[in-house]
């Protein structure tokens, strides 16, 4: 969402209360699209500080779509983002990211801060048993079939081999 900027410029101390809805319906981070489940419009206000410069504040939640890192199993989470942010328009860096002419990309605010509080790690449960690297099985809800099996058929493989030798 864009938020214009040229009515404020004009006037120093000019402050404006804003509401920005986030428009994505995914959040791409670290080469993962991370679907948006629930959002609700950030508010906030916008003031010019005089010399091409303002000033931002928005609040907000957002909920995102994770996996288990071990079992798979989806993980809502929520993000509740406080923005606050100086913005020089003479500053090009600023201008890339959050400036586009006289527009200010407030949904590029948003991202940004939320990037920053992704988490590097994600578990459904901190006991998360995992899946059974086997068949899939997820572990959290019984155990599977796979381990006593294959243990258990070598084990009679060596007892007839053992068998055999000793029967002579
Ligand atoms: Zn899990
Ligand atoms: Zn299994």
């Amino acid at each position: 969402m864009l938020i214009h900027l040229s009515d404020i410029l004009l006037t120093v101390g000019k402050e404006y209360m804003i509401e920005v809805p986030f428009e994505a319906e995914e959040v791409l981070w670290n080469g993962v699209n991370y679907p948006v489940l629930e959002k609700k419009p950030f508010v906030g206000k916008v003031r010019n500080e005089g010399n091409q410069r303002f000033h931002v504040e928005l609040e907000g939640s957002l909920r995102l779509k994770f996996v288990c890192d071990r079992c798979l199993e989806e993980v809502p989470m929520d993000f509740s983002l406080q923005i606050v942010e100086d913005i020089d328009k003479k500053e090009e860096a600023e201008l890339e990211f959050y400036v586009e002419g006289d527009q200010l990309n407030a949904e590029e605010l948003i991202l940004q801060e939320l990037l920053l509080h992704m988490p590097m790690k994600v578990l459904c449960n901190e006991n998360c048993k995992g899946i059974c690297n086997r068949c899939g099985a997820n572990l959290n809800r019984g155990t599977c079939s796979c381990k006593e099996e294959p243990k258990d058929m070598r084990m009679a493989a060596i007892l007839d081999i053992f068998n055999a030798a000793t029967k002579d």
